[in-house]
């Protein structure tokens, strides 16, 4: 019983919106979601998940161009739409769980995420308030959950924020400046890993650090980031920053970029083993 709305667009054409069927339109398939609220979808990770986007519907904002990123690339998706007010979100988000307490399903956890990274949001502090009480008054039980490539949490706002949800996930694809420029591409040219990493380790052990796995090339050049000479700084870093969590996974759709590949499952499961050496807890998405 999800309903489960996204928008799939191509690179040169169209825009229709479909259930849950995705299906190929052209080269460069990307799904972007309605705007504030989406799904309930059934996550790999999280359960049953409503989707909170505080991105326009119509584009993708993120600080990152990731060319894994089901999105699409950012100059390929530019938003023209506003971003939806703080009202519009606790409006929005009060009326769907009015109607899932009515005919459910219950959700297992409500999670920012959607069109880009949702801590660009201006109002995202207060907002992250707003969801809290909503879920305290409607859904006690479920968690709530921000996906952020976690280039915002040098600005305390958004830092005691996150540290406010139930699930703090963080993206850490590499340790490593000059891959992460080939893979996540950040558009900030201050961009710094180190001083994210010892911010993440600010939490105290209060975040949960995802990491994308994946193998091929990128306008010729391998991207393959499952060799030691990537895991070993990154495990360092998780040992900085002991997170109460790590989340492996690798792509599951159509991605911008061509010619990427799946990290295999024992790449994946030589990772986690390698996280839990550290004492600390790892779940694979395959
Ligand atoms: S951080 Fe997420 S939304 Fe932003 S480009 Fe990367 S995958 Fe896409």
């Amino acid at each position: 019983m999800f309903s489960w709305a996204p928008i799939i667009r191509c690179k040169v054409t169209l825009h229709v919106s479909l259930g849950a069927r995705l299906r190929q339109i052209d080269e460069a398939m990307t799904v972007l979601y309605d705007s504030p609220i989406f799904g309930p979808i059934h996550s790999r990770r999280l359960g049953v998940s409503l989707g909170i986007n505080l991105l326009p519907h119509d584009g993708k904002c993120c600080t990152f161009d990731c060319i894994y990123c089901e999105c699409g690339f950012n100059h390929d998706f530019v938003a023209h739409d506003r971003m939806p007010s703080r009202q519009q979100v606790s409006d929005a988000l009060r009326q769907q769980l009015q109607k899932m307490q009515q005919e459910g399903p219950q959700p297992d956890v409500l999670t920012f995420a959607g069109n880009g990274e949702p801590t660009m949001h201006p109002h995202f502090p207060e907002i992250v308030d707003d969801v809290i009480a909503l879920r305290n008054e409607y859904f006690p039980k479920a968690k709530v959950s921000v996906l952020s490539n976690a280039t915002q949490i040098l600005r305390q706002p958004v830092f005691e924020a996150l540290k406010k949800v139930d699930n703090n996930i963080l993206k850490l694809d590499t340790v490593s400046n000059a891959y992460i420029h080939r893979l996540d591409r950040p558009v900030s040219s201050s961009y710094d890993v180190e001083k994210l990493v010892a911010k993440m380790a600010e939490f105290d052990g209060h975040c949960i650090v995802q990491t994308m796995f994946l193998n091929g090339e990128f306008e010729g050049k391998d991207i393959s980031n499952v060799a030691d000479e990537y895991i070993n700084p990154w495990l360092e870093a998780l040992t900085t920053i002991q997170p109460e969590e790590v989340m492996v996974y690798t792509i599951d759709r159509e991605t911008p970029a061509h010619h990427l590949q799946k990290a295999t499952h024992e790449q994946l499961d030589a990772i986690a083993r390698r996280v839990e050496a550290l004492g600390i807890k790892c779940q694979v998405s395959y």
